[in-house]
């Protein structure tokens, strides 16, 4: 058996499988998840006995660091490669009140959207809920402080990775600490899937990629947001907050003469009316060979005053990492 990304529970079970007392799965846990060990032999106070048990039927899979790059801001941005060999972006981002992690969910992505760095590559496989919270460890360790909040805005769509997605959470919120309102997974809006996720009981912050207020538009940019039209969705997104209790993420990249325009800013505030929402501007990041272009910074002010005099809080993501292609799937494609 895999022992990354299983929970106490699982690894209590385990060892009694192995014929050793079920609190050996505690202690497993705290190797992998407080401590991060790579090796089953660093199980320091474990018995022999269990160490070579372990050795004979489980593994312990860690990716390795193949490629990293540091922006002028301190983004450190990470390429790992899995143990079946495929390669994954992961991003550190340190800010002056948390240490945030950016963790890709699938290798590949199958949404397809036009504007994005990772697209043309299609879904190659899903990551286990070990393979994420690898990355989380793997960048906890490399920054030798405790990561506070984790970003599901890597590679991938983690609504179509449910299971594995959900697990992770759970894993990293009772295994390893961090909790859970210091986590965001972002979707291009996968409705069945929200509906499911509000009955979770999780304190997570959803954030659905919108960025455009109509679904032609929505449809070009994200082909596979075509089959989600953007009323039933935001009917999800209601439906979430007050299961929940939980104030939705809305995300609206501005590309630039595409949906950054005044009118497409009012017809957004129309259809988040009465919404627990906040938006995120998100100023595109450009990608090499791809045609779109980040609008100018007044046309964003503007853009976002239309929302903010209709009531709506609105947050600017600021442009981090630029030198370093943070963009996700950037560095994988560059290589
Ligand atoms: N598949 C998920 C999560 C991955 S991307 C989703 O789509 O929500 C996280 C966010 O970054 C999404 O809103 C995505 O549309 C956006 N994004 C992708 N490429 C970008 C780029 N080059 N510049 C700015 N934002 C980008």
């Amino acid at each position: 058996m895999e022992l990354l990304g299983a929970t106490t529970t699982e690894l209590r079970e385990f060892c009694e499988e192995l014929n050793c007392p079920a609190f050996r799965g505690k202690q497993i846990a705290g190797w992998l998840y407080k401590k991060g060990v790579s090796h089953i032999d660093e199980m320091a106070n474990l018995p022999k006995s269990l160490i070579s048990k372990l050795n004979e039927t489980a593994t312990l899979s860690r990716s390795r660091i193949v490629a990293e790059t540091t922006a002028s801001d301190g983004v450190r941005k990470f390429l790992l490669e899995l143990a079946d060999g495929e390669r994954i972006e992961s991003v550190l981002l340190p800010y002056s009140d948390r240490l945030t992690a950016c963790v890709s969910t699938q290798v590949g992505c199958a949404a397809g959207c036009a504007f994005c760095a990772s697209a043309g590559l299609g879904l190659i496989r899903n990551l286990s809920a070990g393979e994420i919270v690898d990355q989380i460890l793997t960048l906890q360790a490399q920054s030798g402080e405790r990561i506070t909040n984790v970003v599901y805005m890597g590679v991938g769509e983690p609504l179509l990775n449910y299971g594995n997605v959900v697990k992770s959470v759970r894993l990293l919120n009772e295994e390893v600490g961090i909790s859970a309102r210091q986590i965001t997974v972002s979707t291009i809006g996968v409705i069945p899937r929200i509906l499911k996720l509000a009955e979770e009981k999780l304190q997570i912050t959803l954030a659905v990629s919108l960025h455009a207020p109509d679904d032609e538009l929505r449809g070009n940019l994200i082909p596979l947001a075509g089959k989600y039209p953007l009323r039933e969705l935001l009917r999800a997104c209601r439906a979430y907050s007050e299961t929940t209790g939980r104030r939705v993420t809305i995300e609206y990249m501005l590309l630039a003469g595409v949906n950054d325009s005044p009118h497409q800013a009012q017809r957004l505030v129309s259809l988040l009316k009465g919404m627990l929402c906040n938006v995120n501007l998100i100023p595109y990041n450009p990608v090499p060979n791809l045609a779109y272009k980040r609008p100018e910074t007044k046309r964003v002010t503007a853009f976002r005053e239309v929302l903010e005099q209709a009531g709506i809080t609105v947050t600017q993501r600021f442009e981090r990492g630029d030198n370093i292609a943070a963009a996700c799937g950037q560095l994988r494609r560059s290589r």
